[in-house]
C-alpha cells in the first residue's frame, strides 16, 4: 500500500512487480527505513565538543553502523551538527553553510557552547547559542557530552524523521533551560529587544582586534 506521506518513483517501480510488494511487506516501510538510516551529517566543529564528535564518529562507538556518514562538503549533507562555541564573526560563515545544504536538512546543537554559549555567553564576541539565528531541531546537552549522548541525538532525530515521514508533524525539541544554563545578559541576536548598538559594538571589537587580542584603531 502506498503511503501518503512519502512519494517516490520508486513505489511505482516496486508495484509493477507482481508479488515483490508482499515480498517486501510494504515498499513504503522500506524506503522509510532507507530515508532515516541515511543521514549525511556536516561536521561544524569548532572547539572541544567536536573531539567528542570524532570518538562518536570512530570505531568504538561507529555511529555509521546507525546509516550515517561524515562529509565535508555542506551541499552533500542534510543534518549540520554544531559542535563548539561560536563566534559573532563566525556565525554569518555557519549560516551560508547551513543554507547551502540541500532540503530537507536537520541540525544537531551539541554541548552547552553550542546551545547557550555557556561560559562564553557574555562575552561580547560569543553567540549565546545558535538557534539565535539558525533552526535547532535537536539539542544535546553536556559540556561536552559523551559520544553517546550525540549518537543518542542521532538516534531522536531518525525518530522524528520516521515519523514526519509517517505523517506526524516534525516537532523541533525545546531548548533546554538547565539550572546550570542561565539566560545570556546580553539580548540574543533574535530578540527585537536587542540594542543594535550592541551588534555594532561586538562587530567592531571583533573586526579590530589583532592577534594578541587588542583592539586596534580603525584607520
Ligand atoms: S560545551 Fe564544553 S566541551 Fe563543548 S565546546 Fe563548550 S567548553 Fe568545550
Amino acid at each position: 500500500m502506498k503511503h501518503e506521506a512519502y512519494d517516490h518513483p520508486a513505489f511505482q517501480l516496486v508495484e509493477r512487480v507482481p508479488g515483490l510488494d508482499l515480498a517486501l511487506l510494504k515498499a513504503d516501510d522500506l524506503l522509510h527505513w532507507g530515508a532515516e538510516n541515511s543521514l549525511w551529517i556536516f561536521p561544524m566543529g569548532t572547539s572541544c565538543c567536536a573531539i567528542e564528535f570524532m570518538a562518536a564518529a570512530a570505531s568504538r562507538l561507529d555511529m555509521d553502523r546507525f546509516g550515517t556518514i561524515v562529509r565535508g562538503s555542506p551541499r552533500q549533507c542534510d543534518v549540520m551538527v554544531i559542535a563548539g562555541t561560536i563566534t559573532v564573526k563566525m556565525a554569518p560563515r555557519v549560516l551560508k553553510l547551513w543554507e547551502q545544504m540541500p532540503e530537507p536538512k536537520w541540525a544537531i546543537a551539541m554541548g552547552s557552547c553550542a546551545i547557550s554559549g555557556d561560559f562564553y555567553r557574555d562575552i561580547y564576541s560569543v553567540v549565546p547559542g545558535v538557534d539565535t539565528f539558525m533552526p535547532v531541531d535537536v539539542y544535546v546537552p553536556g559540556c561536552p557530552p559523551s559520544p553517546d549522548a550525540l549518537v543518542d541525538g542521532v538516534r531522536r532525530l531518525q525518530e522524528k524523521i520516521r515519523a514526519a515521514r509517517a505523517g506526524t508533524p516534525f516537532v523541533r525539541e525545546a531548548r533546554p533551560e538547565a539550572a546550570t544554563m542561565i539566560r545570556p545578559e546580553i539580548k540574543r541576536l533574535s530578540d527585537p529587544d536587542r540594542d543594535p548598538a550592541i551588534t555594532q559594538a561586538q562587530c567592531k571589537a571583533v573586526l579590530n582586534m589583532d592577534k594578541g587580542g587588542r583592539e586596534t584603531p580603525r584607520s
